[in-house]
């Protein structure tokens, strides 16, 4: 049994840490991991830690935050960057409404330009919406991508049924575990087995009971446990359909050879 953490941020631990960041999360069974890019700056350290690990895999694009200090970044320039055989999804992009940290036009337009870049690329968008479901979706809904995941999905279930939709996939982060969030796991309930993954978002978020910790890819076996109590199926079950989920989404990613 494995698990797939399906998004982490690897490049923010800080460097000294990271090699034990990454084999505590083999010793807790999680084999696979996906580290998304923020920034197209720093996209050459991500490509440079996905190298270092066969079982890790990275992302390529600009987080909604960074969408006005990168702004003009081009579909063809992100598609391009999916050519290197570590790459295998573009994002994180979409919309975040709560901290608007960019103008919302600069957000709205990145994401329709990771949109195009993932369409040319034949790759999976990795899409960030928060208080922003209406409008992520319509962006979606009109730039068509190819199916991709809503990641860290915490909102309404408008956003989630239109998502299942537009063929999908809803990843499920610590967030779940949380003592307040009772209407997230009734959505999450009527989630298609199929269609689910789950991710820590490290280092943020923590799942219960580490909440408030630094958190770390490892911490991915608390959140498993608790979407598999959730979904009534063994922690066995949970592992490996998020595991052949992920790797049914994001096709260029190869399953771990030796898992354990
Ligand atoms: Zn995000
Ligand atoms: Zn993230």
């Amino acid at each position: 049994m494995y698990l797939v953490d399906s998004h982490c941020h690897l490049d923010f631990a800080p460097e000294s840490e990271r090699r034990d960041v990454i084999a505590r999360a083999r010793r807790a069974g999680v084999a696979t991991l996906l580290t998304i890019s923020t920034k197209l700056a720093e996209f050459p350290e991500l490509i440079a830690i996905s190298e270092t690990d066969p079982d890790i895999w990275c992302s390529v694009g600009t987080h909604p935050h960074e969408a006005a200090a990168e702004k003009g970044a081009s579909a063809d320039e992100i598609s391009g960057l999916t050519r290197h055989p570590k790459v295998i999804g573009i994002g994180e992009t979409g919309l975040d409404f709560h901290y608007n940290h960019s103008p919302r036009e600069d957000q709205e337009t990145a994401f329709r330009a990771h949109a195009q870049a993932a369409i040319a690329a034949k790759v999976p968008l990795i899409v960030h919406s928060r208080n922003a479901d209406p409008e992520t979706v319509a962006i979606m809904a009109e730039e068509k991508p190819p199916a991709g995941v809503i990641h860290c999905f915490s909102t309404g279930r408008f956003l989630a049924e239109r998502a299942l939709e537009l063929g999908f996939y809803i990843s499920l982060s610590g967030i779940i575990t949380f003592k307040n969030a009772e209407e997230l796991r009734a959505i999450a309930h009527d989630i298609p087995m199929d269609r689910l993954l789950i991710e820590t978002d490290a280092p943020y978020l923590a799942p219960m009971p580490l909440r408030g910790k630094t958190n770390e890819p490892a911490f991915l076996v608390h959140t498993a446990a608790f979407v598999a109590k959730l979904k009534g199926v063994a922690m066995e079950e949970l592992a490996a359909r998020t595991s052949a989920n992920f790797f049914r989404l994001f096709s260029k990613a190869k399953p771990p050879a030796n898992p354990s």
